[in-house]
């Protein structure tokens, strides 16, 4: 074997090649297994391409050991997998592919292991070890994607153009491939990612989400959003990310490119954590300025209530890119609207009031809201980043010394909206919400002290003004 292999995979690999010998077919280990094991990274699962059927060897392997594995296979795509030990091997029979141009879909026909390698995306991806007992490990590796590996670079087997035109989906995982390997894509392929970045528009939404989103996961996202926004990628499916680029001067007043400002903040907390909302947060934190964009004479820009638009739009955004329409996009929407606070009780006298609503508002994402914001510090200007993350540090230990006073974060007011309908006799209505929220910010604030009977008596004062009597 040419890549080092643990005992239990090397077991794995021998059934496999004895099995396929017996029923005459060529077997190979193919594609991320192989390019990951050659690079040195983990692997969590295994393609094998064999000619003729695969799913039939997949039911051939499985039958081997005692009790037989569980296949679960589609006979339109030719494909069978089963689990072993939790993990996962997949199994597919050698085709030729030929592709029309309005279709993602190829015309696919049975071919040998060279046509199954040529119709591989990238040549990293298109070596192959046999697995058959006569020259078990051997490598097949027609395009030099060993020599691709060792240099980094991501070519393609065929003319960059057609593997491209030819399924699109490519060009996303070329740049996600750059990033995920820290590799560079030579000046043709990328021109070529250019040229049919139309071409896009066949892919399914959920596909290119699902690229992205492991581009969002990589050490340092700015990396390949940034060769999605070069490319012109990235203005195909996400035009509202791309509307931050560029700076406006009036007067000799600009502001910031708020594009690379947001790719720095996603670096920044990329930094921070693994979450991928998160860094979905610190991508949209921005997302509401170009359309609150103003110039204030004698002033200069200003982006008032970026933070609520942005909030507005992030459901529109989840719904468009497809992302999960759930407290995932919730969490983002809320930290999106929350972005500024703790910023900007920096700015002024911090109040306990000011820090138990924070508190409050953040509640269970209040660690999270401070990685975004302390990633959104991301100013030039040494001395302005020192002092703002000196203030910042002040905030964070107030919002400590109240957390253990008051324990407002997983705090509810003591009168809710269950009562106050009870005691009003009213439907679910606006007038409802109106007294809970005044009752609940008498508290935060420290009008009225945190119990029943003082809510009780403010509550009534409240919704006398209001035109409403208690019922009972
Ligand atoms: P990872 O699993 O880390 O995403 P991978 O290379 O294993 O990387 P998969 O999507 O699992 O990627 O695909 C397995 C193999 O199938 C690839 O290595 C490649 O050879 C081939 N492949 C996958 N998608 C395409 C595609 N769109 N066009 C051509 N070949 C592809
Ligand atoms: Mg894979």
């Amino acid at each position: 074997m040419d890549i080092q292999c643990t005992d239990e995979e090397l077991n794995l690999f021998e059934r496999i090649g004895k099995v396929a010998t017996q029923l005459n077919v060529h077997c190979y280990l193919i594609g991320g297994f192989v390019r990951d094991k050659i690079i040195g990274r983990p692997t969590k699962d295994a393609d094998i391409v064999c000619t003729g059927d695969g799913i039939a060897l997949a039911h051939a392997v499985a039958q081997t050991y005692k009790p037989a594995l569980n296949v679960s296979f589609f006979k339109n795509f030719g494909t069978a997998q089963f689990k072993v030990n939790g993990f996962d091997v997949e199994f597919v029979g050698a085709r030729k592919e030929s592709y029309r141009s309005e279709s993602r879909k190829p015309e696919v026909t049975e071919g040998t292991i060279e046509d199954d390698q040529l119709r591989r995306d990238f040549t990293i991806n298109a070596l192959a070890i046999s697995l058959n007992e006569n020259d078990f490990g051997k490598l097949s590796d027609p395009f030099n994607g060993l020599e691709d590996i060792k240099s980094g670079i991501i070519r393609t087997p065929l003319e960059p153009g057609v593997t491209f035109s030819d399924d699109p989906l490519r060009m996303m995982r070329c740049i996600r491939f750059a990033a995920q390997l820290s590799f560079t894509i030579p000046d043709n392929i990328f021109n070529a990612i250019t040229q049919n970045k139309h071409r896009l528009k066949i892919i399914s939404q959920e596909r290119i989400t699902d690229e992205f989103n492991k581009i969002m996961m990589t050490a340092k996202p700015s990396v390949g959003l940034n060769l999605l926004f070069k490319s012109g990628l990235l203005k195909e499916f996400f035009p509202q990310f791309t509307d931050l680029c560029g700076v406006e001067i009036i007067e000799g007043l600009g502001h910031k490119d708020n594009f690379y400002h947001t790719l720095q903040v996603i670096d920044n907390a990329a930094a921070q954590s693994n979450d991928l909302w998160l860094r979905w947060a610190a991508l949209l934190h921005d997302i509401g300025k170009p359309a609150t964009k103003r110039f204030e004479e004698g002033h200069g820009w200003t982006f008032h209530g970026h933070e609520a638009v942005g909030e507005k739009m992030t459901p529109r955004i989840f719904k468009q890119l497809k992302l999960p329409q759930n407290e995932k996009m919730k969490y983002v929407a809320k930290l999106v609207l929350l972005h500024l606070r703790p910023i900007s009780l920096t700015k002024e006298n911090i109040t306990d009031s000011a820090i138990r609503r924070l508190l409050f508002d953040a509640g269970d994402d209040l660690e999270d809201l401070m990685i975004l914001c302390e990633s959104d510090i991301t100013s030039k200007n040494k001395l302005k980043v020192k002092r703002y993350l000196e203030n910042f540090e002040i905030v964070k230990e107030r919002l400590k010394e109240v957390e253990e006073k008051d324990k407002i974060r997983h705090w509810q007011p003591p009168i809710d909206g269950a009562d106050i309908m009870k005691i009003f006799n009213l439907p679910p209505s606006r007038e409802v919400g109106a007294i809970k929220t005044a009752v609940r910010e008498a508290i935060l604030d420290g009008i009225i002290p945190n119990d029943y009977d003082a809510a009780y008596t403010f509550m009534i004062d409240i919704a006398s003004g209001m035109g409403l009597k208690p019922a009972i």
